[in-house]
């Protein structure tokens, strides 16, 4: 949440804390490069930066700050922060502004911005221009501060690392010097949120996707495009089954469609134009224009329109778990998190009307069951509604119908007993939806799956059925993603597992580790055994002593070891011990084969 902060956060004592502490960096920045000129030094989510411009070194190059600045730049801050200057606001004039920041051209491009009255990235409102002063330093803001300096805990903060930024994010812009600072009431807060650092470090999908062999990008294939390694493979099928057996059980039926569709398609949906800046281009084909599917939609309403429905068939739900294709900004891809090709775990469902609140409140119901099984206990349902202003350029223009559809989506929440927030503005071109925000186990958050209520494409596809009354009517179409898609999911699974996935989702279940080479007959046993009944074993053949397989194997996160020695081998038992380096003892083969068949027939999330 960079960008869009919260006026919660913005009233809070933390926020006047890191606004305080970029003023000060800003002051020292200003004593140890006198030629620096100042950008903008926002709070952001869990600190403040500040930009500069430290002018251009001998190479012609945009002049950066060195390695040993930081710790000497924090230092003089503490000085400055013990000296407890208080924080004075003064209210000045757009000249008298332009005058004190005569040899600023950043903030002079600021107050020109102000003048005309642009509220701006740097948070500093139109005129009268207001200043705050500190100490000797005076910057062009709009506060809130603390009142003094010493408000902020001199070890309460750190400076965490330089960057380069585009002034006002523009490329065409001069490259600015970024310093990102942190800062919290405490040193233990400071302490903990080091920690929180560590860990997502350690977990990045990025990062553990490669050690397990997940998954790669490969730059000659393109940016966006993940390759799905064997391991990674394993995921995205396990996460399939889970899905299919769910739905089995709710009356969904799957379907297939192709990758892409004749313009005519998307411009009968309304993706087109709605949806185009999130499309690749068409392909021509002797003047007929095809597009990649960005969105399973429109394929699954001509499935609904291919013959005539009545009402005995409702609600008719087509499950598929299609590839689309984004055309997301190079600069927006990350990781798995953002691609631009993604499997989503992707179903509509056609209904009447009196039908959607209980369809709606299964989906919901849905939701919460993965969200049990995955160990997701904190997460947000925002009901995302359209804007007025927005009717017929970015939504369906049809003011009655989001009315009563947001009204149908906000009873039904509160008859299922779901916690919600409303937002307005963010809405699908096609009717309102339930997003869904959650966070990991180290606190990170994710916009993870929709369910949205679309009464656009029916009308656009002119979809009917036949009502009891003989009547033609018109369904509701429910679009529901629970687990969003299976990239940007398992992104989060990583992350949320740190790679320790529950043994029915791991790559390798179990490893088999034979004691010395004469025991490899038996360890081949073992696991074809176990193989035979579906589990994701292997046997450890190489040369390395047996410790160093072991530790391999938890390097791997396998959640077993079976090793097997002369004594398993006359008993017909395996040696049990886990990625946690728990040393089970032996147990028949029989036994383990019970065991973990039963964690992953009932997907239990323990070993
Ligand atoms: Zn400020
Ligand atoms: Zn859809």
């Amino acid at each position: 949440m960079l960008n869009g902060q919260d006026t919660a956060y913005e009233e809070s004592d933390l926020y006047r804390l890191r606004h305080t502490a970029a003023h000060v960096l800003a002051q020292v920045v200003l004593e140890l490069y006198p030629q620096a000129k100042l950008g903008i030094g926002p709070p952001i989510e869990s600190g403040f930066y500040y930009d500069f411009d430290l002018g251009i070194d001998e190479q012609g190059q945009p002049r950066t700050f060195k390695p040993d600045d930081l710790p000497q730049l924090e230092k003089r801050m503490r000085q400055i922060i013990a000296g407890q200057h208080p924080l004075r606001c003064q209210e000045v004039t757009v000249d008298e502004a332009r005058q004190k920041f005569s040899d600023q051209p950043y903030k002079l491009e600021l107050i020109e911005g102000l003048e005309q009255g642009d509220g701006d990235e740097s948070g500093e409102t139109a005129v009268p221009i207001t200043l705050y002063r500190h100490d000797n330093f005076e910057d062009l803001c709009r506060g809130p501060h603390v009142a003094h300096t010493g408000q902020i805990p001199l070890d309460g903060f750190k400076l965490m690392h330089t960057a380069a930024a585009y002034w006002r994010g523009d490329e065409k812009r001069p490259m600015l010097q970024r310093i990102y600072g942190t800062a919290w009431h405490s040193k233990k807060e400071l302490k903990q949120y080091l920690h929180l650092l560590e860990e997502a470090k350690k977990r990045d999908h990025r990062k553990l996707g490669r050690e397990l062999d997940l998954y790669v990008i490969d730059e000659e294939i393109g940016p966006g495009l993940p390759l799905w390694l064997p391991k990674g493979n394993v995921l995205r099928e396990e996460l399939e089954k889970l899905a299919r057996e769910v739905e089995d059980k709710a009356g969904y039926q799957r379907v297939s469609t192709p990758h892409i569709a004749k313009e005519a398609l998307y411009l009968h949906s309304g993706h087109l134009p709605y949806y185009a800046g999130d499309m690749y281009p068409p392909m021509d084909d002797e003047g007929t224009r095809y597009y990649l599917k960005p969105m399973n939609c429109p394929f699954h309403h001509k499935i609904f329109a291919s013959r005539p429905r009545s009402y005995r068939e409702l609600p008719l739900r087509l499950a598929e778990y299609g590839m689309v294709y984004r055309y997301e900004q190079s600069g927006a891809l990350f990781g798995l998190m953002r691609v631009r090709a993604a499997q989503q775990n992707d179903a509509h469902i056609y209904c009447s009307e009196e039908q959607f609140e209980a369809e709606f409140i299964d989906v919901m119901d849905m939701y919460r069951a993965y969200f049990d099984l995955f160990g997701i206990d904190k997460y947000v349902m925002r009901l995302s509604k359209h804007s007025k202003d927005g009717l017929g350029k970015k939504y369906a223009d049809n003011e009655a119908m989001w009315l009563k559809t947001e009204e149908m989506v906000r009873q039904a929440m509160k008859n299922a007993r779901v916690p919600f927030v409303e937002a307005e503005d963010e809405a699908a071109f096609y009717g309102p939806k339930i997003d869904v925000q959650i966070w990991s186990a180290i606190g990170r958050e994710f916009s993870l799956a929709t369910n949205q209520v679309d009464f656009a494409q029916p009308a656009n596809f002119d979809l009917v059925f036949v009502n009891e009354r003989g009547e033609a009517e018109r369904p509701l179409c429910i679009h529901r993603a629970p687990l969003g898609s299976h990239e940007r999911f398992i992104g989060f699974l990583i992350e949320h597992y740190a790679g320790n996935f529950p043994v029915w989702l791991a790559p390798v279940q179990a490893v088999v580790i034979p004691i010395t080479d004469k025991n490899l007959g038996y360890a081949r046993r073992v696991t074809a055994v176990l193989k035979a009944r579906g589990i994701r074993i292997e046997v450890n053949e190489g040369d390395e002593r047996m410790n160093k397989k072991i530790r391999q194997a938890q390097l791997q996160k396998i959640p077993y070891m079976l090793v097997v020695g002369d004594q398993e081998e006359s008993a017909g038992t395996v040696s049990v011990r886990t990625r946690l380096n728990e040393i089970r003892g032996s147990i028949s083969l029989a036994q383990f084969q019970a065991q973990i068949s039963d964690l992953v027939e009932n997907r239990l999330n323990y070993l």
